[in-house]
């Protein structure tokens, strides 16, 4: 009897007419309700076939776990969730939490809630990481065996990773020629505009779910203060950064002490935010042009390309997904096995201030400034000559912006085995890099006690301070003797 219920209204929502039929929106990394293309393209479908929209999202921690993502990026998933749900329920949109323990679970479990709402299509917004990508083939087959369709739509990056392609058809993998294309095609299309919020629809009478914050596996200290949550902030940020900010972008964004960048990465990657977003906004403040007259703005909408760069490197070369270099002939590097080295690194007690200060901080607060971000990197992979994958491995551990894309980029790019990579001969001096972009040590200071009473240039080489002075202070020496780092990075390089 229930078999034969389950064949009707398979057939029903098949053809999408049964009375009560829904269209579900599957939530992941996109979590928004305006300018959300597969949400409007479901709001769309149901208007034309009489069937409600109804939200649904999978908390998933098998699949987060076994990607390394942090406990303060799933608490901050899941406060976007509950956000989420107070969006939707303004546009009388319901959402349905589910659970599926594993990666493996998820299909059947999308399958199961699509059944239950007695869905006549499923919506949702493309995931280009392989596993998600195969997660997704997976649910299409199931939905499909039960007469429901999966529509899927490019909706990451203002540019589909696909079409940014070169004149033989190609991928890139240099970034300036690749964002010249996304230009061309940028203003080709006069523009790629938001789509704003779906229109109300009628109250379908279907209850929503809580949304737990807490999540069995990952916890943090994080402050969730430091990061309020949902596509509300996301905007506020935007519009504050804009309005005040931007201009001094080019000049500001290199020195940690300052708040000059936007800190969009977060509400970015998990989508409580569109790029196509950003780049509307950044365009008001440049005259409407991508290479306007505000020299801050025209830089801001770049690093918004390079995240869409790096976006089409995992869709074109997905082995980058699989920790494999994206220079195939780096994969032969010797790395050092120095394992007390790199949690000296985790811990901020290498010795070298603004790399220590910037570890710190990362811990206490999820996130870690650009400048930084490649400063620790090339201190690790160079320095310490230890391999990109930990690095990168403990970055998603610990970021609120965590996202495969973007860090292995980062990583590879500061080892020298990635897509328009540092040189390999080309080797930060930390120090120098501090006395940059931290001249008056003020980063340093704050995430490094121990060294507040250093006066002058010494706060970012104390290992020059004279020994007494050294003596009493309860900071580390140097892990390694940097005289010989450059000599052992070019050898293993030649050697590769
Ligand atoms: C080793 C390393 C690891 C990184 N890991 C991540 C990560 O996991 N998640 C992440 O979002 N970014 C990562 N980045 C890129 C960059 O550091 C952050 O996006 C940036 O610091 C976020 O701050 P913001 O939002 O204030 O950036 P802004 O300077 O305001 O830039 C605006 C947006 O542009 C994009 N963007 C900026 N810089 C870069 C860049 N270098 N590469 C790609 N996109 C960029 C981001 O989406 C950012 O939010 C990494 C960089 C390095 C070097």
């Amino acid at each position: 009897m229930a078999r034969q219920q389950n064949t009707n209204e398979q057939h029903n929502a098949a053809k999408g007419l049964s009375a009560g039929a829904t269209v579900v929106h599957w939530f992941r990394n996109d979590l928004r309700v305006r300018d959300n293309t597969g949400l409007m393209a479901a709001s769309a479908l149901g208007k034309s076939r009489g069937a409600a929209v109804v939200g649904l999202f999978v908390v998933s921690p098998g699949q987060w776990m076994q990607h390394d993502w942090s406990g303060v990026k799933v608490r901050f998933v899941m406060r976007c969730v509950r956000e989420l749900k107070g969006e939707l329920a303004k546009i009388n949109v319901p959402l349905v939490v589910r659970v599926a323990k594993t990666l493996k679970d998820v299909p059947g479990v999308v399958e199961k809630a699509a059944k239950e709402l007695r869905a006549a299509a499923v919506t949702a917004n493309r995931e280009y990481e392989i596993d998600e990508a195969r997660r997704d083939e997976r649910t299409g087959e199931l939905l499909r065996a039960a007469g429901v369709k999966l529509d899927l739509f490019h909706d990451q990056t203002a540019i589909a990773p696909g079409d940014v392609r070169t004149q033989t058809g190609g991928p890139y993998t240099v970034y300036t020629p690749f964002k010249k294309r996304w230009m061309e095609l940028w203003n080709e299309r006069g523009g790629v505009k938001p789509l704003g919020v779906p229109t109300a629809q009628a109250d379908p009478g279907i209850a929503g779910d809580e949304v737990p914050i807490e999540v069995e596996g990952f916890s943090t200290t994080v402050d969730d203060a430091l990061w309020p949550a949902g596509e509300r902030e996301a905007e506020r940020r935007l519009n504050a950064f804009v309005s005040a900010r931007i201009r001094r972008y080019k000049d500001d964004r290199d020195f940690p002490a300052i708040d000059g960048t936007s800190t969009q990465s977060p509400y970015l990657s998990v989508g409580a935010i569109s790029p196509r977003r950003c780049v509307e906004a950044a365009l008001t403040a440049n005259e409407g042009r991508l290479d306007g007259p505000s020299a801050g703005a025209t830089h801001w909408i770049s690093e918004v390309v390079w995240r869409e760069f790096y976006r089409q490197v995992i869709v074109n070369f997905p082995r980058v997904c699989m920790h494999r270099a994206f220079k195939p002939e780096t994969e032969s590097i010797r790395w050092s096995d120095r394992l007390d080295h790199f949690e000296a690194w985790k811990e901020g007690r290498t010795g070298v201030p603004i790399v220590d200060a910037a570890m710190r901080a990362l811990t206490k607060t999820g996130w870690m400034h650009n400048r930084l971000r490649m400063i620790v990197a090339m201190y690790l992979t160079k320095d310490l000559f230890i391999d990109w994958r930990l690095g990168e491995k403990w970055f998603m551990q610990n970021l609120v912006d965590g996202d495969l894309a973007q860090n292995n980029g980062g990583w590879q790019w500061s080892a020298s085995t990635g897509t328009d990579a540092a040189p390999y001969f080309r080797i930060f001096n930390p120090a120098m890099q501090s006395q940059k972009f931290d001249p008056e040590g003020k980063f340093i200071k704050r995430w490094v006690p121990e060294l507040k009473d250093v006066e002058g240039e010494l706060v970012h080489e104390p290992w020059e301070l004279p020994m007494l002075l050294k003596m009493g202070l309860e900071y580390p020496s140097p892990l390694v003797d940097r005289g010989s780092v450059k000599d052992r990075v070019l050898a293993a390089f030649k050697r590769s």
